[in-house]
């Protein structure tokens, strides 16, 4: 499960919290102010993990477009 940077906009505590990639940023409470005002940060985790996923899954759809014709 990958770990996010949220940061209150009230108090602008910043905090790392593991959440589903669903995860409704209005759900989750600041533990320092307890105020459910939370913006997501974009960790570098978040970022790297991204990219890769995203060049696997271009990298098979071309491969799969390659082999067509040949059929
Ligand atoms: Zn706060």
């Amino acid at each position: 499960m990958p770990m996010y940077e949220y940061q209150c906009t009230e108090c602008h505590h910043v905090f790392t919290r593991l959440s589903g990639l669903n995860e409704d940023v209005s759900t989750i409470e600041c533990p320092h102010c307890h105020q459910m005002k939370l913006q997501k940060l974009f960790s570098t985790f978040a970022t790297a993990s991204q990219g890769h996923g995203l060049s696997a899954s271009s990298a098979a759809s071309s491969n799969c477009v390659s082999r067509g014709p040949f059929r």
